[in-house]
C-alpha cells in the first residue's frame, strides 16, 4: 500500500488495524503486517518463546516528546555500552548526532509506517528487570540471546528482518537486534520518504535543534538513514 506524507510521518493512522496483545491496548500495524507477526508469533510459540511487541506503531507527536526529551537532557542518551553520555558539554550539531544514532527525528522513524516492531519475551526477562532495549540485552551473555537466534534464523521465512542490524556497516546507526521490519510494506515506505516530505511535515512544529538539523539535512539523511 502506498502511503500518504501523513502516514509516512506518523500525523496520521488510517493504514492502520489494532494489534490485541495481553498486556498493551496501543499496538497497531499495517493489516498485512500485523497477519505476518501473528504467523511469526505463533512459530516463536512452538519454539518456546513469547513474543510480544514492546512497540509498534508510533506517532508524530510521541516521537517528538521523545526526540525533545532527548535533545533537552530529560532522557538518557546512551552509547553502544549503554552508558549513559553527557549531552551537556555538546554543540547542538553534536547532540543531534549522538541522539540520531538511536533515535529518528518526529516524523522520520519507521515506526511511523505500521510496518515496524520492537520485540522481546517477557518471560526471558529476570523479575523486576525493566526492558531496556539495549544491545546487550539480545547479544551473547544477554537473556534475548536465545531469542535473537531464534529469530536471526526464521524472519526470512514470515518476510521481516532486522534493518539496524544488517545497516550497521553502512551507516552510523547504532544496532537493533530487537527492532524488526515488514519488507514488503517497509520497502515501499522507504521508496517514498524524502527528506522534503520531512521538512513539510516539521512547518509550525516545536522540534529541539530545528534548525541545525534542517541546515544539516543532506547530511543527516547521508548518514542516519537505512537504506
Ligand atoms: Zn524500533
Amino acid at each position: 500500500m502506498q502511503l500518504s506524507p501523513e502516514m509516512l510521518t506518523g500525523k496520521s493512522r488510517a493504514h492502520l488495524e489494532h494489534l490485541p496483545t495481553v498486556h498493551s491496548q496501543h499496538h497497531f500495524l499495517q493489516a498485512q503486517a500485523l497477519k505476518a507477526f501473528q504467523s511469526l508469533q505463533q512459530c516463536a510459540l512452538q519454539n518456546g518463546f513469547n513474543l510480544q511487541p514492546a512497540s509498534t506503531f508510533r506517532d508524530f507527536e510521541r516521537q517528538k516528546l521523545i526526540w525533545n526529551s532527548k535533545f533537552n537532557g530529560e532522557r538518557k542518551v546512551h552509547d553502544d555500552h549503554g552508558n549513559a553520555l553527557d549531552l551537556s558539554v555538546l554543540s547542538e550539531w553534536e547532540k543531534a548526532q549522538a541522539i540520531l544514532r538511536w533515535s529518528a527525528m518526529p516524523g522520520a522513524s519507521r515506526h511511523h509506517w505500521g510496518t515496524e516492531i520492537d520485540i522481546f519475551d517477557p518471560d526471558l526477562l529476570p523479575q523486576g528487570q525493566p526492558l531496556q532495549l539495549e544491545p546487550w540485552e539480545y547479544e551473547q551473555g544477554g537473556y534475548f540471546f536465545e531469542l535473537t537466534q531464534f529469530l536471526q534464523e526464521k524472519l526470512p521465512h514470515f518476510d521481516f528482518y532486522f534493518p539496524f542490524v544488517q545497516s550497521e556497516k553502512n551507516t552510523e546507526v547504532g544496532c537493533e537486534p530487537w527492532h524488526i521490519s515488514y519488507f514488503p510494506l517497509a520497502q515501499i515506505a522507504q521508496e517514498q520518504f524524502t527528506p522534503d516530505l520531512l521538512l513539510t511535515a516539521w512547518q509550525n512544529e516545536d522540534i529541539a535543534g530545528k534548525t541545525i538539523l534542517t541546515t544539516n539535512i543532506d547530511e543527516v539523511f547521508g548518514r542516519f538513514w537505512v537504506v
